[in-house]
């Protein structure tokens, strides 16, 4: 075959997000690695397989598909490695088991994703491993929470939900310095916006779910780590068999090459909406990491490249009937969990009954909205029509 010129390597982030993890003249010159399905990987000879010689050992150890979202997402990232998972919260597992044993000590934010949390409380604590909650916005404060045994911080910045901001590179600069590792749910913003293990992190993990996918239309999960971490991680992921299913490693790679205009289209629309939002007299506080009024915002400045589609707000008192009456009514935005895709969602939360380290009581009633690609003149009409029946409703029960 005639001989390739080298992929240059100092390429810009849009570069590299195309290119990444893509070798066509390995399959006929075709620009996608396809779907390769399978359990057993043959050997030619007895001595081939008795040293299990070749790229390709067992199927659930890794094809040609999963390998080119391993390889695009260890360039995306920067770090030294990455295995993949069959969803974000597997990510988010594997990446912990990878990091702890028992007698260990675990610091993990006040605002992490739920079923992390729930991890912690169920399995690692079976385990024999104990987690102490901390306050997102402690900063280099989290020195006061070192135990000699704290062997991981876990940070997700912003928190799930209820969006505050973390200084990263300050608790990583505090953990390091007591030998413990640094985890991060970097979900929200992608090593796009945020580049993990620039910013002292040494375990990264993003939900694939949501903007690799683009589509709400598969389960994936991405764990990265750097040259200090990732042997171990690997070893956690052969442990636990961690493998993803061929379909949705290749949707994945799909939604990898448009991730980043996704990702400017969210931010636009977003801001656009959580501005319009701060506006509204029916809501008091919106919460927007990119907003100039937010509490982190100077540190969201400093740290993050950008902000993508996922804000929440804070509406003023009004009752559980009126809250409905809007949401129920809603024609365009879609009520439901997860986000990360094409189209807008909204749902109500509220933190109040598990938070351990700080108080969730913003003084009314939350909601998280997604924002997707739809007209904003319509997404806006749509939640006009929504705050006209908040008020009605409200005003009815007076
Ligand atoms: C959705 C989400 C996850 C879990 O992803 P799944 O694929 O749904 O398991 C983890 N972390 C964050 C921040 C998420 O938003």
């Amino acid at each position: 075959m005639t001989k390739l010129p080298p992929k240059p390597t100092n390429v810009g982030e849009r570069t590299r997000i195309v290119h990444a993890g893509r070798e066509p003249f390995e399959q006929h010159g075709f620009v996608n690695t396809p779907i390769y399905r399978g359990s057993t990987v043959l050997y030619p000879t007895t001595d081939d397989l008795l040293h299990r010689r070749g790229r390709y050992s067992y199927g659930t150890k890794g094809t040609p598909t999963t390998h080119a979202l391993e390889t695009a997402w260890t360039e995306l990232t920067r770090a030294a490695g990455t295995v993949l998972a069959p969803s974000g919260l597997a990510a988010v597992t594997v990446a912990l088991m990878s990091c702890l044993k028992a007698g260990d000590h675990l610091l993990m934010t006040d605002s992490v994703y739920l079923p992390t949390r729930q991890f912690c409380e169920g399995m690692l604590k079976k385990f024999g491993v104990e987690t102490t909650y901390y306050d997102p916005q402690i900063g280099a404060g989290i020195a006061h929470l070192i135990q000699p045994n704290t062997a991981a911080v876990f940070t997700e910045a912003p928190g799930s939900q209820s969006l505050e901001m973390q200084d990263v590179p300050a608790i990583a600069e505090v953990a390091h310095r007591h030998g413990a590792v640094v985890l991060m749910d970097n979900t929200w913003a992608t090593p796009l916006l945020f580049p993990p293990h620039e910013r002292g992190v040494d375990i990264a993990i993003e939900a694939g779910t949501k903007y690799l996918s683009g589509g709400s239309d598969l389960l994936l999960g991405m764990v990265s780590a750097n040259e200090r971490c990732f042997k171990d991680l690997r070893k956690a992921y052969e442990a636990f068999s961690m493998c993803p299913g061929a379909e949705d490693v290749f949707l994945g790679l799909r939604g990898l090459r448009t991730m980043a205009l996704r990702l400017r289209e969210h931010e636009r629309q977003a801001l656009d909406l959580a501005r319009w939002l701060e506006t509204r007299p029916e809501v008091a506080q919106v919460l927007h990491p990119a907003l100039e009024t937010y509490r982190g915002h100077e540190i969201w400045k400093r740290d993050f490249k950008g902000s993508s589609g996922l804000f929440s707000v804070i509406l003023k008192p009004c009752s559980d009937k009126a809250l409905a009456a809007m949401l129920d009514g809603l024609a365009l935005f879609g009520m439901g969990y997860s986000w990360g895709g094409f189209e807008s969602l909204v749902i109500p939360f509220n933190c109040a009954s598990y938070r351990t380290a700080t108080r969730w009581a913003p003084g009314g009633p939350a909601l998280r909205f997604h924002i997707g690609f739809e007209d904003l003149d319509d997404l806006k009409r749509d939640l006009d029509a929504g705050f006209a029946r908040l008020r009605e409703a409200d005003a009815e029960a007076a």
